[in-house]
This record gives structure tokens, sequence and C-alpha cells, in this order.
């Protein structure tokens, strides 16, 4: 990306309203953070030149201690901002665990690690991965050896936990990403035990695109006295973002409709988001009979198929990605331009997260959403409640990708 391009996107980037519980300083660039000098030269040399919107207030909170609970549109650098306060707050003379990120998803906490050894690719930081699907004796090993941060999913964590071969007792930090889908029912168990065995001391960041009140309203069960920095329900969704509609009516005529959209997807990359793994398989199974390469993913496939799914989609080999939810949040692929909701997703938080796989730092994006007579209503509802406009899609729909 040219240097002139980057500016306009920064610039663009920096217009998001906050609403903070308390005042917040505004830090303009790295170098005024107070960031060590190691892991500031990791920060350039990835790339970055100025922080972005959410970088800018929260990074120096979490460095200071506090409690954090930052949320920030899709794509505007959240992963970013705990990545480079955890590795501030690290000790790299102690080989012990200090800082313990979890994510939902095993892709999500791959590509976690990936950031945060790359932005303390200075620093000498031993990062580790500790998700399932994965050999458990490497883990032990590589636990045992130690780890500076260990970015896991909470079922593995646990188990390396109550073994102690992940020991807790040098932690200071605790990172939930995606932390509403963290604390929600399926969770929020897990996280809680996992939580009873770190130091009472530890901070708490909480860190999310989408945050809902019920969530907002237990966090005081966990944190103390935690700084807010939250964006209003109505700039939730992104300018860049376009997004559309289109009227299938029925179950039965969505299938032609992507298929008529082939051309469209391939532009650049595309994910297409359907509400089951059965139906991803299906799908997938039907685009390939008539003749379309797509790719395909769910939580039901052995993690080295997962594996390479993400490698050739990351890497442009394959341009069309049909998923499950289990893609909606956090995966950072720049390229993604278009996301199709084959079937819309099962609640207001999911929208956002899917339509924000496209988009990523200021790009653009087009979302397009299939609705059938029976879906009106839901899509209805989205729009308002973010109070976003979902048009029909236009003919042109290419010209805007
Ligand atoms: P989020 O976690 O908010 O969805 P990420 O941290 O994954 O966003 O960042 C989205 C993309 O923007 C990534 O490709 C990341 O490398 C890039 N990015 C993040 N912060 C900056 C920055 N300050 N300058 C340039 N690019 C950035």
């Amino acid at each position: 990306m040219s240097s002139r391009a980057r500016k306009a996107l920064d610039d663009e980037l920096q217009k998001v309203e906050f609403e903070t519980s308390e005042e917040v300083d505004v830090v303009p660039t790295f170098d005024s953070m107070g960031i060590r000098e190691d892991l500031l030269r990791g920060i350039y040399a990835y790339g970055f030149e100025k922080p972005s919107a959410i970088q800018q207030r929260a990074i120096k909170q979490i460095i200071k201690g506090r409690d954090v609970i930052a949320q920030a549109q899709s794509g505007t650098g959240k992963t970013a901002t705990f990545s480079i306060s955890t590795l501030q707050v690290l000790d790299t003379s102690v080989r012990e665990t200090q800082a313990l990120i979890l994510c939902p998803t095993r892709e999500l906490a791959q590509q976690v690690q990936k950031v945060i050894l790359a932005l303390g690719d200075y620093m000498n930081v031993q990062a580790h991965v500790c998700i399932g699907g994965t050999n458990v004796g490497e883990d032990i090993r590589k636990l045992d050896f130690g780890q500076h941060v260990v970015v896991g999913t909470p079922g593995r964590t646990f188990d390396m936990i109550r073994r102690r071969n992940l020991r807790t007792r040098n932690i200071k930090l605790l990172i939930l990403d995606e932390a509403d889908e963290m604390l929600n029912r399926g969770f929020k168990e897990q996280i809680y035990d996992v939580y009873r065995y770190l130091p009472p001391a530890t901070q708490v960041c909480l860190v999310s695109a989408t945050l809902p009140h019920e969530i907002l309203e237990m966090t005081h069960k966990f944190m103390s006295d935690p700084i807010r920095i939250l964006v209003k329900r109505d700039e939730l969704t992104l300018e860049g973002i376009k997004q559309f509609f289109v009227a299938v009516e029925r179950e039965e005529w969505k299938f032609d409709t992507l298929c008529d959209l082939y051309d469209t997807l391939t532009i650049t990359q595309a994910v297409i988001f359907c509400s089951t793994k059965r139906k991803v398989d299906w799908l997938a199974e039907k685009m390939r009979e008539a003749n379309f390469t797509v790719s395909a993913m769910h939580g039901d496939m052995p993690q080295k198929e997962r594996n390479e799914i993400m490698r050739e989609f990351r890497s442009g080999q394959t341009r069309v990605l049909i998923s499950t939810d289990v893609w909606a949040r956090g995966l950072d692929v720049p390229q993604v331009s278009l996301i199709i909701n084959y079937d819309l997703p099962n609640n207001r938080e999911l929208y956002i997260h899917r339509i924000g796989r496209s988009g990523r730092y200021g790009r653009k994006g087009v979302a397009i959403n299939f609705v059938r007579n029976d879906d009106i209503r839901i899509l209805r509802d989205i729009e308002q409640y973010y109070s976003t406009q979902i048009d029909e899609m236009p003919m042109n729909v290419a010209d805007l990708i």
C-alpha cells in the first residue's frame, strides 16, 4: 500500500468517537507511548506507522496496569492493541508465563500467537499456542521449557493448567479476546475454571467489537475498577463496508443466486457463511458439482485439514471459502472484500463480526445478505439496531469491490 493510501486509511480510522468511563489520554504516536525499544522496533518492522484510534487510547491504560474493557469496530487494530500491551509488560529475563490470552477458536489463537511473535521479533519472546486438536505431548514439552505468553482456547488451556504444565504463579495479565463470546453461555464456566487458578491480583482486559449490556453488567465480578473504552452502537458498522440484501424469497433459490455471483466472489476473496456444518458441506459439494472452485471449513474437520484450508486461503491460493461462525470472529485476511450471508446469523453480534471479515483496517468491503421472505424481519431488526442501511443489491455490485 502506498503511504498516501495508508494515510487516508489512518485518517478515516481516527474519526470514531468513543465513550469512556473516565478521561483517557489519546497518545498519537507509538514513540510517545513509553514502549520499550526492542518492541518499538518490532512494531515499525511489522509495517505499522501510526497507532489506530483504539491503540491510541487503550495501550497506555493496559501498560499502566489498569483493568480495561476495550471496544472498537472490527478490523481497527484491537488484536495489535492487546498484543503490544502484553509484550510491553513482559519480563523476558524470567522464562515463566506472565500473560494468558484466551480466544474462542483455534484459528484465532494461532493468528494472535503469530502477531505476538512478529511484533516481539526483537524481544526474544516465547509465545505458545495452546489449542485442542494438537499433540498434548508437544504442548507439555513447550510449556515445560517455559513460555512468556500463552495464547489458547479455554479447553486445552485449562487442561494444561490442571496438570500443572502451565504454571500460573507468574501470570499478571489475562486477556479475553472476543470477550462477549468468551463470557457467553458456551464458554463462561470454562473461563471461570481458568480464572480460579490465576493469582488474585491478575490484571484483566476484555476486548471485542461487540459488548452487549448483559456482558458489561457481569464484569464487576472479576474486574477491579475497569476503564471502559466503548463505541456507541450506531457507530459500530464501518463506513467502508457496504451492506446489501438479495430477496431470494425461498431457500431453494439461494443456490442459483450464489452461482450468479461467483465471478464477483473471485474478484478478490470472499467468505460465505452458512448456519450449520452440514449446510457448509452440502453447499461446497453442490458448488463443486456445478464446476465452481470453493473451499470449506468447519469445526468438525480434523485440525490438520483446518490448518491447510487456512493456509491456502491466507495465501490467496483459494478465493472462495464457505464456513460456519467458526470463521465469524477475529480472523484477519486483508484481501477478503466480500461476505455473503447465505444464511442470516443467529444474533445481532454475529452480524457485525461476520461482515467485519471484510473491510479490514479501513479497506473497502461488501456484505450481501440472502433473505427469504421470513428473514426480512430479522434483517430490518439488524438495520435498526445498528442504525445502518442495508439496500437491495445493485446490478453493479462488482464495481464496489
Ligand atoms: P481487530 O482485532 O480490531 O479486528 P486487527 O488487530 O486484527 O483488528 O487489525 C486489523 C488489520 O489492521 C491487521 O491486518 C493489522 O495488521 C492491521 N493493523 C492494526 N493496527 C495497525 C496500525 N496501527 N497500522 C497499520 N495497520 C494496522
